[in-house]
C-alpha cells in the first residue's frame, strides 16, 4: 500500500469516528473540526492531507513547524501551533501560525501580537487550560482562575483575537471525567466571551470523549499518521 493509500484509509477511520461521535451526541458534523496533528512527520505527508482534503494541521515545536510551514505555503492550510511555547518564540510563531492554541499565561501575549502585527495579519488565539488537579507537577495550560486575566490581556493586545478555549486531558485520568471538568469551566468562560466559543480537545484516544463534552476542534496525529518515533 503506498502511503497516500495508508493515510487516506486512516483519515477515513478517523472522519467516521468524528461523524458516529456527533451523532451520538446529537451534534452536527460541521461543528467539529478536524486538526491532523503532523509532528514528526514530513512536508510530503502534509501534502497527501491536503490533497485528502484536510484543511488544518497542527504542529508543537517551533522549529519544525516554521521549516514545514514555509515548505507547504503553496497549500493554504490553516497552521495550528499546539505546543509549549517560550515567549522569546512566541514572536516567530506568530508570524506564520494562523491558531496558537497554547497561550496559557501573560508573559507570551506582548511577543504575538508584535509577531501578528509584523505580519500584518490577525492571529487566532486560544488559551490552553490545565486540566491537571491544583498544584500538580509539570502542568502546561493556565489555572482557570487565571483565565479571566489571560482572555483581557489578549483582548486588549490588538492583532489577537480571543477564540476559546483548549486543553489535552491528563495522562492517567479517565478523559470523560477530565472532558466534564473542561465543560464546565468553558460554560463560565463563554458568558464572559460570547464570541469565545471554540474549545479544542481531543486526540486520538480520546476524541469521542471530547466531542461528547462540547469540542469543537479534535486535534488527531497518531490515528491518521501512525505511530511517532517514542523520543518526544
Ligand atoms: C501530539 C499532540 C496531539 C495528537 O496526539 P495523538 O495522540 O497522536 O492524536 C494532540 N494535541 C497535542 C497538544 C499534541 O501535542
Amino acid at each position: 500500500m503506498s502511503r497516500g493509500d495508508e493515510v487516506a484509509a486512516s483519515l477515513d477511520v478517523v472522519r467516521r469516528r468524528i461523524a458516529a461521535a456527533c451523532a451520538e451526541a446529537g451534534r452536527s458534523e460541521d461543528d467539529v473540526s478536524l486538526v491532523v496533528v503532523t509532528k514528526f512527520f514530513p512536508a510530503s505527508d502534509v501534502r497527501l492531507l491536503a490533497e485528502l482534503g484536510v484543511t488544518d494541521v497542527g504542529e508543537n515545536r517551533h522549529q519544525e513547524a516554521e521549516a514545514k510551514a514555509a515548505e507547504c505555503a503553496d497549500l493554504g492550510l490553516r497552521w495550528h501551533f499546539i505546543g509549549g511555547l517560550q515567549s522569546n518564540k512566541a514572536a516567530a510563531v506568530a508570524s506564520y501560525a494562523d491558531v496558537v492554541e497554547s497561550v496559557d499565561r501573560a508573559k507570551l501575549v506582548g511577543p504575538l501580537a508584535r509577531g501578528a502585527h509584523s505580519r500584518g495579519r490577525d492571529v487566532d488565539v486560544l488559551l490552553q487550560v490545565s486540566l491537571d488537579p491544583p498544584g500538580a507537577d509539570n502542568r502546561s495550560g493556565a489555572a482557570p482562575a487565571d483565565l479571566a486575566d489571560l482572555a483581557r490581556r489578549v483582548e486588549e493586545a490588538g492583532m489577537l483575537r480571543l477564540c476559546g478555549l483548549m486543553a489535552v486531558a491528563p495522562l492517567g485520568e479517565d478523559a470523560d471525567a477530565a472532558f466534564a471538568r473542561l465543560a464546565e469551566v468553558r460554560e463560565t468562560f463563554v458568558r464572559d466571551h460570547p464570541r469565545a466559543t471554540a474549545l479544542s480537545a481531543g486526540m486520538s484516544g480520546d476524541l469521542e470523549a471530547a466531542i461528547r463534552h462540547g469540542a469543537t476542534h479534535v486535534r488527531v496525529g497518531s490515528a491518521v499518521l501512525g505511530e511517532r518515533p517514542t523520543v518526544q
